[in-house]
């Protein structure tokens, strides 16, 4: 066989032979990088399975974006649909808010070699953070829900993503959003379920300014349908655990779930060595009020009554119905004087409010009393803390009513020794 000079047959294969590894490298990258998106996604969507927590599973989906084992975006920013105002508000931020921030903690997590998982179980340190600047300014972020409103009202209103990834993509962004965020060109998703948009994600790579590409929005979209089905799901598991643990007609905990809160803070406060108060209040003559002015307006009442109390409480105390008109209050961290000193105010409160109708004798006045005990002084368990308000309270009713009267010893519940 013989090859002319013009068909240089061996140079031809050759080349036949590079394109065809080249098509194969290329294939083998495709495939490994379709690998990884998958494996990627089925350890989110497994991580984003281990909680119910709504703000945990925001936090998992932020991490997932943000991380460098994840999608590694500089920043993410997670917005939901306030259906009642008809607006978008931001609920969550995580990334750097500056470069030097930037610089710093990819410093401390290259150092720390720090994984997906690692990320994840730091929520409890990112919750207690008050630093985080990004977090900060993406809560107050409230966007009226109106096709005039720019590019993350359009990912709602359209269901879909935008890709600012252009200067000419950028003229269609609202200035006023960009300079809150402090972003330049990003990508938005809409987080999607079934029938409707529950909210949106906005990712940057404002401070490595490495370009969004065309894979990076696919798996985007990919990861926006698992977190949209995985935030639905939460959402329903928090207004179920909501249902059954209200009280209907008062909106505060019903007795069931003061039980179990009771229990746990006592567990904290024997780890932590503090005290835990329990305030004990029944509504002083309120079958006289029924009586005299019907059940409805005796429920108007209790719902007042309720309103005091969870208004004048602090953050952290626990304000139940305990049944009729017994309410209790759990305050954490409390000695008992200082709750006796809470529970006068509630009733000076009270008294206040019913002045004009108690223009009555005062076994007929509309009024609250209230019993305190404290843990560890005064009792060493649930019952035992609830047994000593009670009697405390009935000690109370006993003097007269309208009063706040504490737990002492000579009231003699019986103490297990622990
Ligand atoms: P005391 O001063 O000793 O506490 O007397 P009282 O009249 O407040 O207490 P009593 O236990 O005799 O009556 C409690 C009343 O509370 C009787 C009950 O009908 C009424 N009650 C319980 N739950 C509700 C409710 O949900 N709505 C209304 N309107 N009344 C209720
Ligand atoms: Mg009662
Ligand atoms: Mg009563």
């Amino acid at each position: 066989m013989r090859f002319s000079k013009l068909t240089p047959r061996p140079n031809c294969a050759m080349l036949i032979i590079t394109m065809e590894k080249d098509k194969e490298h290329n294939l083998r990258a495709e495939y490994e990088r379709l690998n990884w998106e998958f494996s990627l996604l089925y350890e989110i969507s497994n991580a984003m399975r281990t909680t119910l927590k709504l703000d945990q599973v925001l936090y998992i989906i932020l991490t997932a974006l943000t991380s460098h084992e994840g999608l590694g975006f500089n920043r993410a920013m997670l917005f939901l649909v306030n259906e009642k105002e008809g607006v978008l508000e931001g609920v969550m931020g995580i990334g750097p808010h500056t470069a030097e921030e930037a610089g710093k903690i990819w410093h401390a997590i290259s150092q720390r070699k720090m994984t997906l998982d690692d990320f994840i179980a730091s929520y409890d340190t990112f919750k207690k953070d008050p630093e985080s600047k990004l977090n900060s300014i993406v809560k107050g972020v409230k966007i009226p829900l109106r096709e005039d409103m720019g590019i993350l009202a359009l990912t709602i209103l359209e269901g879909m993503a935008f890709e600012i990834t252009t200067q000419e993509a950028k003229k269609m962004v609202d200035h006023h959003i960009q300079k809150t965020l402090n972003t330049d060109f990003f990508v938005t998703v809409p987080l999607k379920t079934k029938d409707k948009v529950l909210g949106a994600i906005l990712v940057d790579n404002v401070f490595n300014k490495k370009p969004i590409t065309k894979s990076d929005v696919n798996m985007l979209t990919m990861f926006a349908t698992h977190a949209g089905l995985a935030i639905e799901n939460s959402r329903l598991y928090e207004e179920t655990e909501y249902l059954t643990n209200i009280d209907w007609m008062t909106k505060l905990w019903n007795c069931g779930k003061f039980q179990k809160d009771l229990s746990l803070e006592l567990a904290k406060s024997k780890l932590t060595d503090t005290n835990v108060s329990l305030v004990m209040i029944d509504v002083d003559n309120f079958k006289n009020y029924n009586d005299t002015f019907g059940h409805l307006k005796g429920d108007e009442v209790l719902k007042q009554i309720a309103n005091i109390l969870q208004s004048k409480s602090r953050k952290f105390d626990i304000v139940a119905r305990y049944g009729g008109e017994e309410f209790v209050i759990i305050m954490p961290h409390t000695p008992k004087e200082n709750a006796r000193l809470f529970a006068e105010r509630l009733r000076n409160e009270v008294e206040g409010l019913y002045a004009e109708e108690n223009n009555l004798p005062s076994d007929k006045c509309l009024t609250i009393s209230s019993g305190i005990a404290t843990y560890p002084e005064d009792a060493n368990t649930k019952d035992e803390l609830i047994t000593a308000a009670d009697m405390a309270l009935y000690e109370a009713k006993r003097a007269g009513k309208n009063r706040s009267c504490l737990y002492s010893k000579a009231m003699g519940i019986e103490r297990k020794d622990l």
